[in-house]
């Protein structure tokens, strides 16, 4: 059997490791296996016994459906042989069918039996890295290995769709496999990202540090690790949190990332970061979320006290606004969209989005920088959101 595989070409961190589980799949069955990024004339021209293509996430529906069309000439019957995964063909998969002849398949590939093959759960093998022709094509692998210690979520949170793309929780993954995997296609690398989901969340967070202390991600050694998705705040709080930050406190984590989606969890936020810091980290990434419930002055609210926070602790907060998107909405909304839900001006967005570019480059630490760009007060940042139009 001839097999295609393709990642679609929107922008991607990290590669399709689903993707690549698939080809392992195949190549253990002796079926000949091919992997492009993008839409590749030269593999286009050719007719495949099968096509697996990725996806991510649903703004990317224009790409998806345009790749989709693009190699559907390239099997024999598209709706049997072209197949559509990841998470945006769980989501929209009957949609996707209607805009492209193809195949979805919705989840996780967790049997061969949902891309019609007989044989074991495929998500349990290894990806094989090395059908990537030009690894450069996803940049954290020039430097670091991916793994994941969990899966899934156990959380509900109601802007998240980790429930509907990967619903099992699964709480520990030995890590050694991945890494030997990764070592032998990759080569040594000095950083480590891990792809999970809410891994503090785990009852075996102690055992994934020993796991990754023993694979030598431990703080002097001239390695990094990064928990990618980050950390929930509440977690890192009480003496809970303080005991969950002991068991992390002797890996190089770098950046430590804590999420601060609500302004009502101000008090559990500065929990997180003052147990980390506390800990000897200093350099921090925050994703804050914004468009969801709240009101342009939530975000004044928490950059001050980011601001405060570093100055307070000696420490770095790199901000990581992010605009919400509903899980289903095929584009990303327009400026005059958000502006309905805020009640306010287009122009106000703009000028709001245009600001937070700003913060990323200010001096860390510095209230009276804050204040010249952001205003005094809440009202004064909306004023000043108003003054441009
Ligand atoms: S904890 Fe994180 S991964 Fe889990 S549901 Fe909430 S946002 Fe999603």
């Amino acid at each position: 059997m001839n097999v295609l595989l393709v990642d679609p070409p929107y922008r991607a961190s990290y590669p399709p490791v689903g993707l690549l589980k698939i080809g392992r799949f195949h190549r253990e069955r002796g079926d000949a296996v091919t992997f492009v990024r993008g839409l590749s004339a030269p593999a286009a021209e050719k007719t495949w016994d099968r096509i697996y293509t990725a996806s991510l996430f649903t703004f990317q529906w224009n790409t998806v459906v345009r790749t989709l069309r693009f190699y559907g000439g390239s099997v024999a019957d598209p709706r049997r042989d072209l197949f559509a995964g990841g998470p945006l063909a769980s989501l929209l998969g009957r949609d996707l069918g209607a805009a492209a002849p193809c195949r979805p398949v919705p989840g996780i590939v967790d049997s061969a039996e949902k891309i019609g093959l007989q044989g074991g759960d495929i998500d349990t093998l290894l990806p094989d890295y090395s059908l990537l022709t030009s690894p450069k094509d996803y940049p954290v692998l020039e430097h670091a290995w991916i793994a994941s210690a969990t899966r899934g979520c156990s959380g509900k949170c109601a802007f998240c769709s980790v429930r509907e793309v990967d619903p099992r929780c699964v709480e520990y993954l030995p890590l050694k496999e991945q890494l030997d995997n990764c070592r032998q296609s990759l080569g040594e690398r000095n950083g480590l990202v891990l792809l999970d989901n809410n891994v503090a969340m785990s009852p075996f967070l102690e055992k994934i540090a020993g796991d990754m202390a023993a694979e030598g991600f431990v703080k002097g050694r001239g390695t990094t690790a990064d928990f990618s998705q980050g950390f929930e705040p509440a977690l890192f709080a009480g003496p809970e949190g303080n005991r969950r930050a002991d068991i992390l406190a002797s890996l190089p984590l770098d950046p430590i990332r804590i999420a601060w989606d609500f302004s009502g969890e101000r008090d559990i936020y500065e929990q997180a970061v003052t147990a980390f810091a506390e800990r000897g980290f200093s350099s921090f990434s925050t994703p804050l979320l914004y468009g969801f419930s709240d009101l342009p002055e939530d975000m004044y609210l928490r950059l001050l006290r980011i601001t405060e926070l570093e100055h307070e602790l000696g420490i770095a907060i790199q901000a990581e606004p992010m605009g919400y998107l509903a899980p289903f909405l095929k584009r990303r909304p327009s400026p005059a969209e958000r502006a309905r839900a805020w009640g306010c001006s287009e122009g106000e967005v703009r000028r709001f989005e245009e600001l937070l570019k700003k913060f990323r480059t200010r001096e860390k630490g510095d209230g009276e920088g804050f204040s010249a760009l952001f205003g005094k007060g809440p009202e004064d940042f909306r004023n000043r959101l108003r003054r441009r139009e």
